[in-house]
């Protein structure tokens, strides 16, 4: 296992989340209370290979918080 392909697991799979809150139902406006913008999130693609749908519960890549992911406004 390279470098790079360990890195991503260990980003996938964190271990450390002393830092983590419940901000679940808080609107994150895309950026996590820790100031990190990347999100780990359950999606799934269709055959054009767009986004077909997405678990609205996330997980900040920082800190390991529970998050609401922002989504469009249907409106
Ligand atoms: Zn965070």
């Amino acid at each position: 296992m390279d470098e790079q392909t360990k890195a991503i697991r260990e980003l996938l799979h964190p271990k450390d989340y002393t830092r983590a809150l419940d901000l679940r139902d808080t609107s994150t406006g895309g950026v996590c209370v820790c100031g990190c913008e990347v999100f780990i999130a359950l999606i799934s693609f269709d055959e054009y290979n767009d986004i077909s749908f997405y678990f609205l519960d996330g997980e900040c890549a920082d800190c390991g918080s529970m998050v609401t992911l922002p989504y469009p406004d249907p409106y």
